[in-house]
């Protein structure tokens, strides 16, 4: 019997398996290598302000820099580049953005700065409200992260190519099998798909949210940081760059729509003032919940059973400490912040 099997290989999953090696715990990741998932088409910037009232992101102060050492620690075991400190400059749109930003500046000096030489973003972009720099962010390649993380499970035998299903695993309060996979607990990190599939934690306050993303060749444009302004530009692999994205509430599919690509190409064409080429065009499913805080911990009514999902739009930074929080609880017995622990939904998964 090993210890945990993982459903699910986003950037939640491969945190758990990385933490749990770690510990020398035994485990199977199983994974159906879906080509658009968050994770894989996510930009994986860590923002430290966030909103249109630009307040500071969530436990950033802790989890930002939790990530940043994660990361760099999963990148120098893996002898590879996964993330890199970057800065946003934030192009205002509109005069009440600029206030906003003005506003929070003498509070947030540690985020918000005034650019140095700010006209000389005016060879490459057309704006009028000006602009300030978020730093230090971070910017992660989470597609690759997601790489590295599998091809350490595949060298440790500990990955399995399938797609779950739950009619094929026995879950009994002692131990979990699975197509003869035997361990005493599975942990649930099936992203957006676990909001419908999974018959222990659909009746979390699950909110899925679909995002799209224009891929860009723009020769023209410097690499070394990410421009928002009501979209972001953001350097992505191959000397590409990421724009995106929408932030999607109804919708039919999880297909990249046509509305999605006049929009942002028309923003694109007011905003910017360089020659572009489209890509390519990408979509997936953000797993998001009304509360806006992750679900971490073990099912409160099914002790084999364990989630580490409802990242939302901050997936990047929340999931190395959350997953080592998870770990941690269920190697050590230490608790779980109480506002992202699953226990917050014990009444509520009773009646599943
Ligand atoms: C357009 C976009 C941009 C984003 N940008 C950012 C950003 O800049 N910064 C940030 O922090 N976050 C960002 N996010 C959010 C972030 O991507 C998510 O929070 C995060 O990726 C969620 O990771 P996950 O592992 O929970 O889920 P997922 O990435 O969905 O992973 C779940 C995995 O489980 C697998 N799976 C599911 N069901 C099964 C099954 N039955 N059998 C086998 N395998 C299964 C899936 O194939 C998938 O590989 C963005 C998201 C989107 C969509």
């Amino acid at each position: 019997m090993i210890d945990y099997i993982i459903l699910g290989q986003g950037i939640c999953g491969s945190w758990m398996g990385y933490y749990l090696l770690k510990e020398g715990k035994t485990i199977m990741v199983i994974d159906n290598e879906a080509p658009f998932t968050a994770s894989r088409i996510a930009s994986g910037v860590i923002n430290p302000v966030t909103g249109r009232r630009v307040v500071k992101t969530w436990m950033i102060d802790e989890i930002m820099n939790y990530a940043a050492e994660a990361y760099k620690e999963f990148q120098e075991a893996h002898h590879t580049r996964i993330i890199s400190e970057t800065n946003i400059l934030s192009f205002h749109a509109t005069q009440q953005m600029k206030d906003a930003h003005d506003t929070r500046l003498p509070n947030q000096l540690d985020f918000l700065h005034i650019p140095e030489n700010e006209s000389q973003w005016e060879a490459y972009f057309n704006y009028r409200f000006g602009i300030t720099e978020v730093s230090p962010a971070w910017l992660v390649d989470m597609p690759s992260f997601v790489v590295h993380a599998r091809e350490t499970f595949v060298k440790n035998n500990c990955y399995l190519k399938t797609d779950f299903k739950w009619e094929d695993c026995t879950v009994t309060n002692d131990y979990v099998e699975y197509k003869g996979i035997k361990a005493s607990k599975i942990i649930c990190c099936d992203g957006a798909a676990g909001a419908e599939d999974n018959p222990y934690f659909t009746l979390l306050p699950y909110a899925k949210n679909k995002g799209e993303v224009l891929i860009l060749s723009i020769p023209d444009l410097p690499r070394n940081h990410i421009y928002k302004q009501n979209i972001t530009i953001t350097p992505w692999k191959e000397d590409l760059f990421w724009v995106g994205s929408s932030y999607e509430w109804n919708f039919s599919d999880d297909k990249p729509s046509a509305t999605f690509r006049i929009k942002t190409e028309l923003q694109l064409q007011q905003w910017l003032k360089l020659r572009y080429s489209v890509r390519e065009h990408i979509s997936a499913l953000r797993p998001a919940n009304l509360e806006r805080r992750p679900f971490a911990g073990i099912h409160p009514h099914h002790p084999t059973v364990a989630i580490l999902n409802g990242m939302g739009t901050k997936g990047c930074s929340l999931s190395p400490f959350f997953a080592n929080q998870l770990t941690q609880h269920l190697v050590h017995g230490t608790p779980i912040t109480p506002e992202a622990d699953v226990n917050r939904f014990t009444k509520v998964l009773a009646r599943g």
